[in-house]
This record gives structure tokens, sequence and C-alpha cells, in this order.
């Protein structure tokens, strides 16, 4: 990698806890790398991002930090994958570890959908709501038997060595509650920081699910914004003012709607409501994208990731800078303008 530049590559451009048939652009899982000169910093970690990491060239050791944005599993179910393969990946970090930074405990169940008939049983009950470093530890005890073979044996350094787990701690007094108010206007903070990037995140609003967030990348080079996963929200547009590029998720709702048609039943409802004030359509995306004045706009965490891209590109027009629907593994250059998606 030119040292010279930051980029991104959309390593995974599917959301969803789902494996789609059919996708003609194989997406995988949400995941994004953030390259800053011999550095990468990943965004999530969605199915399939230890072999994309390696398709696109990059190398473990090379890892500035993982980010997940909030704790649904299509953000996070191959962090298992690249703390336990990363015993093997990872050469030069046992004394630099890995940060994982990401929400910390929920910390209360989020409330039961009113159309249930019965209340469910939530799994876990003693510890229902672990943040990232409660995935962490659940994941290094989970695999114990593998890690401890091969740090007993192979005298391998074990992932509580190669990697730092950080929970993000919400600024006090600005009326945040998972359940009650999960996005209460806010400034920016920093979450992160080193001698190439600062990174500032913001509460976005994906009910029930909270804390989420959306993170901001600053380099010399320019900055990147990720929005997570959100409905369209107003501390979205604050963290991405004048941002070089925006990747901003995108849901086709004639999908949502066309799926659930059929399905009148309470859980399919519930479903669909989950949908709705939760995600962001095209049009809403890209309002978003022009409140924020962000030179371009790339979208990704596509739902459903087998629609057509003509599904992706209705009302780009609308965009007032340069419109981006990346495939998997996709580089685009951040500098003075983000003006080439072109194919690694
Ligand atoms: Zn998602
Ligand atoms: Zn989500």
């Amino acid at each position: 990698m030119d040292s010279s530049m930051m980029k991104v590559v959309t390593l995974g451009t599917a959301g969803g806890p789902r494996w789609f048939a059919g996708d003609t652009k194989d997406r995988t899982g949400i995941a994004t790398a953030i390259v800053v000169g011999e550095r990468f910093y990943l965004v999530d970690a969605g199915h399939g991002v230890g072999r994309r990491i390696r398709q696109a060239g990059l190398d473990l050791d090379d890892l500035g930090g993982i980010f997940i944005t909030h704790m649904h599993s299509d953000h996070t179910i191959d962090l298992p994958s690249l703390i336990v393969f990363g015993m093997q990946a990872l050469h030069n970090r046992a004394d630099d570890p890995v940060p994982i930074v990401g929400p910390g405990q929920r910390g209360a169940l989020p409330p039961v959908s009113p159309r249930a008939l019965v209340p469910p049983r939530p799994v876990a009950p003693a510890n229902p709501t672990p943040g990232v470093s409660g995935l962490f530890a659940g994941i290094v005890a989970a695999y114990a038997t593998d890690i401890n073979d091969r740090v007993l044996d192979a005298l391998r350094p074990s992932p509580e060595v190669l990697f730092d787990p950080r929970d993000i701690v919400v600024p006090e007094g600005i009326g945040y509650h998972p359940n009650t108010d999960s996005h209460p206007e806010m400034e920016p903070f920093v979450i992160f920081k080193d001698d190439l990037i600062t990174v500032t995140a913001t509460l976005v609003d994906h009910p029930p699910l909270a804390p989420a967030f959306a993170f901001r990348f600053d380099s010399e080079h320019g900055s990147v914004t990720i929005s997570g996963d959100t409905c369209e929200s107003a501390n979205l547009v604050r963290l991405a003012q004048d941002t070089d590029l925006l990747l901003h998720e995108a849901i086709d709702f004639e999908w949502v709607d066309g799926m659930y048609a059929q399905r009148q039943d309470d859980n399919g409802r519930a479903v669909r409501d989950h949908h709705y004030k939760s995600h962001t359509s095209v049009a809403g995306a890209i309002r978003v994208a022009n409140a924020a004045g962000a030179k371009t706009l790339a979208l990704h965490h596509l739902v459903p990731s087998i629609a057509d891209d003509a599904v992706w590109t209705r009302g780009r027009e609308e965009f007032t800078g340069t419109f981006l629907v990346p495939d998997d593994l996709d580089v685009l250059t951040v500098g003075a303008a983000v003006d080439a998606a072109v194919r690694s």
C-alpha cells in the first residue's frame, strides 16, 4: 500500500443475519477496511471477513484495531475466526495487542414486543446483554479446548495476549438509556487515537439494539464516516459533517413490504416493524449525505444483498456529490476527492 494514502476496501457489503441465495455479486457480510499508510483498521466483522482480508492483500499483523458498531450478529459473527485463527496469523503482536473497540454492556434487556402472545424467555439470563469485552471473554471460553491445546502444546500466545477488548463508554449527562432514549442528541466523542488516526463516534438510531454507533476516522489525508445500522440520524449528520466519504447502510423497503405482505401473523409484523424503525432507504441515505455535505456517498450493508444495482441507484441524481455502490473488495481512495471505485 502507498503510505501517503488513505483508502477504504469494502471487504463485505451485505447486511443482515442470513445467507441469501442467488447473489450474483457474491457479497459477503458487512466489514470495511480503512487503510492508512501501512496500517489498516477494520470496522465490523461480518461473515467471510478473514478470507476477504486475505483477498484484499492485507496482513493481519498490520491491523491497527477492530471497531464494532453494534452487537448485532451480522457485524460480529466472524470475530471468533479473527480471534482464534489470529493465533496463527498474528506474529509480532504479543507486546502490541490489537484493540477491539465496541459497545459495552447493554445493561437492560429490551422490552418484549407488544405483539407477543406469550412472553419469550431470554437466553443466558445471568449475562443476557454482553458488550464487546463480554463477547471476547465468551469466545475465548467457548474455544478454550482448542486455544489451550495451542497455548500449552505449541506455546502460542493466547488471544488474551494478542487482543485488547475495550468497551466504549457512552458520555454521561446526555440522557441516554438503552430502552427509553437510545438516540439522544449528542456531540461526537473520541473513542480511539493513535499516531495515524482519530476515531470519533456518535449514537445512531437502531432500536431496539443499543448502544449502536457510527464511527468517523480522520487522518491527515481525509476522513471516512461509517453509519453503522441506523434509520436516518441527526447525530450521524453531525458526525459526518463535510466528510470525504460516507459509507451508509441501505435497505430496499419494497423488498421488505413484498416479503412480509404474505405474513399477516404477529411475528411477521414484528420483523417488518423492526426494519422500518431501524434502517434507511436509499433516498434516506442520500438525505443524510446531502445534509452532512459528504463529498462521496457509498452504499453498503445492502439488504437484501441479492438486489440488482438498479434498486440501489434509483434517485441517485438527488445526491450532490459522487455516488457509489461498491462491490466487495472495491478500493476507494480518500483524498482531495473520492472519485474512483477501482477494482482491486
Ligand atoms: Zn446489520
Ligand atoms: Zn443491526
